[in-house]
């Protein structure tokens, strides 16, 4: 065996259904007496109805989480914190609020509790992306990583299910990453092909059915693990890809995922045989790209960049950014296979295997 590094990032995790019930002891257990609630303006609702349920221990409500982290948001969102002489936060939502929780958290130090209601993983990372500017920039900090995080199946059963699709993809994709990530370890790897099975297994019931509370369990226990290893080592191509349609193109974050995936996947997949394998072995496929575009066919998710806006005039551009200042990666960035890579993506192809 290789040797390895483990780093174990200091969260407590809370899973189950019903599991929000227990956020008013775990606030006591934490000691905090004023938690000001965060979430997007559609899921303002349920943010109200949690910080009635908290009563004393609710500060208030700021409901104008964005995504991508604008600055101007987490500035008004800190003074309201300020204003209300909060002592904490909990970011009930997606990605887009927990990157809220973690933005305040970076500026004041207040402890976070996370209710995650996507697969989106950030939860579990001590990843930060926030926009100024017009511009995208990411940084990785202990201080902006959740104390608490609480998985409450329940809550995610009114996601919608093509949105269900494609969250759950950009989970999986922080797995395939995972396994060939150049700081991986037996633990991680072991903890993505469990997710991307888990997944595999909950997502198609989860589409058929949105209140199949197994598959959702399914889905939601397999989200966890993505953003565990997400959190734990570095991403590589697909993540710079992804980085760049969004940040540089303005795509939607986790449809993009799902279009690219099967593509970078296939990209590497020479280059990554033992983490193509575990892959396959995960879906049941016999192949892990082609694994994966069938799954995202099967779910009825995007598979073409053009469906999602992208222009064809600005393939060149993508790949010529998405080659300058690579992430680590099993197989070299050269830049005449990113674009043909993402020719295919951006026309709906099968990924080129082979
Ligand atoms: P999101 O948080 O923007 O949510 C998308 C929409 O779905 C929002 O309108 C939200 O209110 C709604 N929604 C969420 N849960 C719902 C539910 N259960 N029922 C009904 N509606 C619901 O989307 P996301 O994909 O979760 O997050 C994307 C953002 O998270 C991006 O900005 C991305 O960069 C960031 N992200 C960060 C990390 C990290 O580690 N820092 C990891 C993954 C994603």
């Amino acid at each position: 065996m290789r040797g390895f590094t483990w780093t174990g990032l200091p969260s407590r995790v809370v899973f189950g259904s019903g599991t929000l019930a227990r956020l008013p002891d775990e606030l006591d257990a934490m000691g905090l007496k004023r938690v000001l609630v965060l979430s997007t303006p559609p899921q303002e609702k349920e943010a109200r109805a949690l910080a009635s349920r908290l009563g004393g221990r609710a500060a208030g409500v700021f409901a104008g989480a964005v995504m991508h982290t604008p600055v101007e948001v987490s500035q008004r969102a800190v003074a309201l914190a300020q204003q209300l002489d909060a002592d904490g936060t909990v970011a009930v939502g997606g990605g887009s609020t927990i990157g809220l929780g973690k933005a305040i958290a970076l500026r004041t130090d207040l402890p976070q509790v996370a209710v995650p209601t996507t697969y989106a993983g950030s939860e579990m990372t001590t990843i930060l992306g926030e926009t100024a500017g017009g511009e995208k920039r990411t940084q990785r900090t202990l201080k902006v990583l959740p104390e608490l995080v609480i998985y409450d199946v329940e809550l995610t059963l009114s996601l919608p299910p093509a949105l269900s699709a494609t969250s759950g993809l950009n989970a999986v994709a922080h797995a395939v990453e995972a396994l060939y990530a150049p700081d991986c370890n037996p633990v991680v790897s072991l903890m993505a092909e469990e997710a991307i099975g888990a997944l595999a297994r909950g997502l198609p019931r989860v589409v058929a059915a949105p209140r199949d509370v197994e598959g959702r369990s399914d889905a939601l226990y397999g989200a966890w693990l993505c953003g565990a290893v997400l959190g734990m080592v570095a991403m590589s191509l697909h993540h710079k890809l992804c980085h760049v349609l969004g940040g540089s193109f303005g795509l939607p974050h986790a449809e993009t995922h799902a279009v690219v995936l099967p593509h970078a996947t296939a990209y590497n997949a020479a280059h990554a045989p033992d983490a193509m394998a575990r892959i396959a072995r995960a879906l049941g496929a016999p192949q892990a790209a082609t694994g994966l575009h069938e799954l995202a066919k099967r779910l009825g998710a995007p598979l073409a960049l053009r469906d999602l806006g992208l222009k064809e005039g600005d393939l060149d551009r993508v790949a010529e950014i998405a080659s300058r200042d690579p992430y680590a990666n099993p197989r070299p960035i050269e830049r005449a296979g990113i674009r043909k890579l993402l020719g295919d993506a951006s026309a709906g192809n099968p990924p080129a295997c082979g």
